[in-house]
């Protein structure tokens, strides 16, 4: 069902598809790919792209005063009430607002967190993989909310199944034609900032699973030869980076690799812009794909006095199971009620479906709201 997907993986060894330890037994893992897209449907992708193609500057002569907003529903999966489960604090969520918001600066787009729903669901929580659509389409055509220009993103644990160890995946804005329900960010809720994933914790797994959404390849896309990742400001690279490997040159000539792209593989720490080339790209992506208007990309000194300030909250500590949500913010923000989380008195415990025959997406989640 899905098609242009882009997952990252987090990777054992040399193989690209081994995800059996426990995230907390490798201290020192690299960020991989569990499936990018191939260069055949690349191809059909930019032939389409390059037929349809919306200058973003020139889109009906509009020019905008200012950055261009984009609604963010946010949906956090839980399998418990524990942080460990997927109940990701309010204050998490607000610093990768942060976050994206100070990656994106210079893109003239940024991010407004309209809602944060809260839901338990441990099948989700657990198998919400690319590999295996079935679990994905039903906790998206349950939950997504909005159209092309909103971005949702599922914040989930990838713990079973072929896609364990996923950090997070994307779906490209030419794919929202033709698989609308599939469009979003899912993501692993520790990788947000402040969350248990190694040299991942920064939340820049959502900036670089974004970056796709908005329409960007890998940097390391297609190798040294060919039309890589359609950006030409972006250096060839032989594959992808891991950790924050300066001076690296894995393609002659071109210039170094651009470790520290968002579009790469790096640590978190490592990460720190997009191009200009990119901007141009993700900008003209979201104008054909995803109605954006385009408009004048603000110079960073005009935005600079409203950088929101990134604090990296102290490790997140169970909450109370029967704690309501806080408000993310003082900000229109809409927290849609919650599913219920488990009764103080069974801590930790995982709420399954009823027994017998397997329901359908929304009776599923229906049983859970009815325990309010
Ligand atoms: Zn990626």
């Amino acid at each position: 069902m899905l098609f242009n997907f882009v997952a990252i993986a987090l990777l054992q060894g040399s193989s690209l598809f081994a995800f059996a330890n426990p995230l907390a037994e490798v201290p020192h893992r690299p960020r991989g790919c569990g499936s990018i897209i191939d260069e055949a449907k690349k191809n059909v992708a930019e032939l389409d792209f390059k037929a349809h193609r919306r200058i973003a500057t020139a889109v009906n002569g509009l020019l905008a005063a200012g950055p261009t907003t984009l609604n963010v529903h946010f949906h956090v999966i839980l399998k418990d009430g524990s942080v460990r489960g997927g109940n990701v604090t309010d204050s998490a969520i607000q610093e990768q607002m942060n976050v994206l918001n100070i990656a994106f600066l210079t893109t003239g787009i940024q991010f407004n967190l309209q809602s944060v729903n809260r839901l338990q669901n441990s099948r989700w929580f657990s198998g919400a993989g690319p590999t295996v659509s079935a679990i994905q389409d039903e906790m998206k055509t349950e939950l997504r909310q909005g159209g092309a220009a909103d971005l949702n993103v599922y914040t989930v644990g990838f713990e079973s199944g072929p896609d364990q160890g996923l950090l997070g995946y994307a779906t490209f804005p030419s794919d929202f034609e033709s698989f609308p329900e599939d469009d979003g960010v899912v993501l692993l809720h520790s990788t947000l900032p402040g969350g248990s994933t190694p040299d991942y914790n920064l939340g820049q797994t959502l900036t670089h699973e974004v970056g796709h959404w908005v329409g960007l390849y890998h940097t390391f896309q297609g190798g040294c030869r060919g039309a890589g990742d359609e950006v030409s400001d972006t250096p060839a690279e032989a594959s992808p980076a891991e950790g924050c490997p300066v001076g690296r040159d894995s393609c002659s000539g071109g210039g170094l690799d651009p470790i520290h792209n968002f579009m790469d593989y790096s640590f978190d720490s490592c990460m720190n812009n997009f191009t200009p080339g990119q901007v141009t790209r993700l900008r003209d992506q979201i104008a054909t794909y995803r109605n954006v208007p385009g408009g004048v990309i603000p110079p960073l000194s005009s935005l600079i006095p409203e950088l929101p300030s990134i604090v990296i909250p102290e490790p997140q500590v169970p909450s109370s199971v029967l704690e309501e949500p806080t408000p993310v913010s003082s900000a229109p923000v809409e927290v849609i009620p919650s599913a219920p989380i488990p009764e103080a008195s069974a801590p930790g415990a995982v709420y399954e479906a009823p027994a017998g025959p397997r329901p359908t997406a929304r009776s599923f989640v229906d049983f859970f709201r009815r325990k309010i």
